[in-house]
């Protein structure tokens, strides 16, 4: 303690203060104001000259120390401290300036003002001192009066909170900022304009009305024009979102805002705001109306305020973008795959107990893609898309893959009838007019899983099984279907296995001669006897080895099977025996089958024409020129073909001609019951049939005599039955060769 610094104490605070304006107020809250000063009375003193003092509507509360080591506690234990008045000379000459440090370096604390007091000049700090350290003001205990005082003490108090509020709205700023990308993925351009509105609301801290505008195009649904629109509203009627700006009936309102958007500026009024917000071609205009006008500060720090915004705003419009990139199909606008998970995920989860959803697979499209261009493909897709949208329910459409379409609906709206229907009329697909029909899968609500993505999966199960239909391409989703599908995927990875390890055989069926009885061909079947030792049917693992594709390599096998047969037979001077294998669509559909086929004759050495190749009618149905153009290559070769399972199909006779046939084989279905009086009718015109367009005909599945004594009367060549002898393996039928031809 230095007597002499306070030996000027006693010029202090002389009332020479009229500024009773500062005295008003009253409140509860309050300043904290802390002094240090190794003279006790020096605290009193200040207390006195400041008793009155109202800040910003605060009085002032004090805290006191007597040394520079008492002050540092206290600031680090009262952080609510906003100004400090600061003796510099104390326990040592720079205690003061101690302190300051430790606020500024140690503490970190910028916001706390310091004014710094001081008995003697000699004791003034440097001046890069007080400018270092941020300190408002430096005074000679002589130089304060009174009303010096209450200046200065306002002063600090009110730069206080300025900084206090700029610090505040800075931090919020940043939160707005750095929240940014999370406001992202939950908002939509209203909604962040919404919360624009609300935020500045709070920062100016006022009962604001306020409307976000901006030009229609691309941001309102279905608005395509750039007159303005209000996107949000604060304090309006809600009635006026995503209305045109004019609906508010206010002329001047409408001419500023748009006289704001050309020019390009903010409009700061005493009552009103206009605030222009632009990044990245993104525009929009804030309104705004005051009860006060805004500082300047306000002001400025509304500036920085709104580049956060507009930062936002442009990321809202990039998120709506990607947004629609990443749930919308490009080419008909229509919600995609992941979006229509989305709404499965909502109609699974809702409670609307009569709704639907399907698939809707268009069948060929790849057919049209390839033969007219991706050109016309796309448009006939749109007009697909277009045509599903104009059911009549409000049903959801989406495109779940290429030629694959989604829908929700009503259940007494999305039907197989009604889907159908809009099937029925050719699709215009540039100058085309394309007929084009497709398969169903449903999935009724009371069946539907907990997810969408399941849900997408039970439909699919109903529509791979749609497909397989024959005449009616629509399925509806039962819990059976998927053990169905279960143990269809167990078999198919045994058969891949077996086929792999060698486990099939193929069996040969003699085909007799009916007038000379001797074996002129037999039918080569295939068997899968599993490790098991059983056997299962290939009228059970066939569809599965077409449905997972294995049945082209499976098919590969069978052929050269029958081709090394045929050589063995030819070297054993059995001369005239045909072997006949069958032959699946996807074996045609992969696109070398012609050249499979004409090397395993060429590798086995064989006489071409002992090779038959069996068709059903059915393989015509999906793909007839894919088939046609194949045979008709391989007849060129001299490659046999025979018609299987004929008269169970529905191929057109149109096509039988195109077919270059050798043989029809009557299925064995118009044979069982031939032998009765009246049901031989089919047989026998199938047989006249075979004879006009100048072909053999075998019949199928003879199981007695009585058959084919039948048989023989209609003027049938061929047989092949039970009643002959069943399918065998290769050693027993060369056996059999022996004992009967
Ligand atoms: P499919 O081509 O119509 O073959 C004739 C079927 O009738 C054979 O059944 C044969 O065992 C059976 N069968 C022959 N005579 C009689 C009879 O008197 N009574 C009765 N009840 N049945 C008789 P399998 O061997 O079970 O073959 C079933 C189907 O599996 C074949 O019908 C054919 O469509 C298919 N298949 C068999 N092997 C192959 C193959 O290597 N490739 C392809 N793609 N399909 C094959
Ligand atoms: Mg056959
Ligand atoms: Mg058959």
């Amino acid at each position: 303690m230095q007597a002499s610094e306070n030996s000027q104490d006693d010029f202090l605070f002389i009332d020479d203060s009229d500024e009773d304006e500062i005295l008003d107020g009253s409140g509860e809250e309050t300043w904290r104001v802390l002094i240090v000063d190794d003279d006790p009375e020096i605290h009193s003193v200040t207390q006195l000259a400041l008793s009155d003092l109202v800040v910003l509507g605060r009085h002032l509360e004090y805290l006191h120390a007597y040394s520079g080591k008492d002050a540092c506690k206290l600031i680090e234990e009262n952080e609510d401290i906003v100004l400090v008045l600061l003796d510099v000379v104390m326990e040592t000459d720079d205690a003061g300036l101690n302190v300051v440090k430790h606020i500024r370096e140690s503490l970190g604390r910028l916001d706390i003002r310091i004014v710094l007091r001081t008995g003697q000049p000699g004791y003034a700090p440097e001046e890069s001192v007080i400018k270092e350290y941020d300190i408002n003001d430096y005074k000679t205990k002589t130089e304060l009066t009174r009303r010096k005082l209450v200046t200065t003490v306002y002063a600090a108090i009110r730069s206080y909170q300025q900084i206090a509020s700029v610090t505040e709205s800075r931090q919020g700023l940043e939160k707005i900022v750095s929240s940014s990308s999370s406001l992202l993925e939950l908002h939509t351009i209203t909604e962040y304009s919404q919360g624009t509105l609300q935020q500045l609301a709070q920062l100016i801290d006022q009962d604001v009305e306020g409307l976000f505008c901006a030009r229609g195009q691309g941001i309102i649904e279905n608005a395509d024009d750039l007159s303005f629109y209000i996107i949000a509203q604060q304090g309006f009627s809600t009635l006026l979102a995503n209305q045109k700006l004019e609906t508010l009936k206010d002329e001047q309102v409408a001419k500023q805002v748009k006289n704001c958007f050309t020019q390009k500026a903010h409009q700061y009024n005493d009552d009103s705001l206009y605030l222009y917000i632009a990044r990245g071609g993104y525009r929009a205009v804030i309104y705004l109306t005051l009860t006060e006008p805004l500082s300047d500060i306000q002001k400025q720090l509304f500036e920085v305020f709104l580049s956060g915004i507009a930062i936002g705003y442009e990321n809202v419009h990039l998120f709506q973008k990607l947004n629609n990139a990443a749930y919308k199909d490009w080419l008909t606008n229509l919600p995609n795959r992941l979006e229509f998970v989305r709404l499965l995920d909502t109609f699974a989860k809702d409670d609307c107990d009569n709704e639907v959803a399907a698939l809707i697979d268009l069948n060929h499209f790849s057919d049209v893609n390839d033969a007219l261009g991706q050109d016309i493909g796309n448009q006939l897709l749109a007009a697909v898309a277009q045509r599903l949208q104009t059911l009549s329910c409000h049903c959801k459409v989406a495109r779940v893959g290429a030629d694959v379409f989604g829908i929700i609906g009503t259940q007494s709206c999305v039907t197989p009838d009604t889907l159908v229907a809009l099937f029925e009329q050719p699709f215009i697909a540039g100058e085309q007019k394309l007929p084009i029909n497709a398969s169903f899968g449903f999935c009724n609500k009371e069946h539907a899983n907990s997810s969408g993505v399941k849900v997408l999966n039970q439909i699919n199960i109903a529509l791979n099984l749609a497909k397989k239909e024959r005449v009616e391409h629509f399925a509806y989703y039962n819990p059976e279907m998927e053990d169905e599908t279960q143990w269809r995927l167990n078999m198919i990875r045994e058969l891949r296995n077996d086929f792999a390890d060698n486990r099939l055989e193929l069996w040969y069926q003699p085909q007799l001669s009916l007038s000379t009885g001797k074996v002129i061909g037999a039918e080569a079947l295939l068997r899968w006897r599993t490790a098991d030792g059983n056997f299962i049917s290939p009228a059970v693992f066939i569809p599965l080895a077409e449905y997972s594709g294995l049945i082209v390599d499976i098919g590969d096998w069978v052929v050269n099977q029958a081709c090394s047969q045929i050589k063995v037979l030819e070297e054993k001077a059995f001369d005239n025996i045909t072997i006949s294998v069958n032959v699946s669509i996807p074996q045609f559909r992969r696109g070398n089958f012609v050249n499979a086929v004409l090397s395993a004759i060429k590798n086995h050495q064989v006489t071409p024409n002992k090779l038959e190749l069996e068709i059903t009618e059915n393989i015509l149905m999906d793909d007839p020129q894919v088939v046609i153009d194949a045979l008709v290559e391989l007849k060129k070769h001299d490659i046999s073909i025979a018609l299987d399972d004929f008269g169970t199909g529905f191929s057109s006779l149109s096509y039988l001609q195109k077919l270059p046939l050798d043989r029809l084989k009557v299925d064995r279905t118009f044979i069982i019951d031939i032998a009765e009086e009246g049901q031989s009718v089919i047989a026998e015109t199938i047989i006249d049939l075979g004879k006009k367009m100048d072909l053999k005909v075998i019949a199928e599945g003879i199981e007695e005599i009585e058959q084919q004594e039948r048989l023989l009367e209609l003027g049938c060549d061929e047989v092949q039955g039970f009643y002959y002898a069943k399918p065998m393996p290769q050693d027993e039928f060369l056996q059999f060769l022996n004992n009967n031809n």
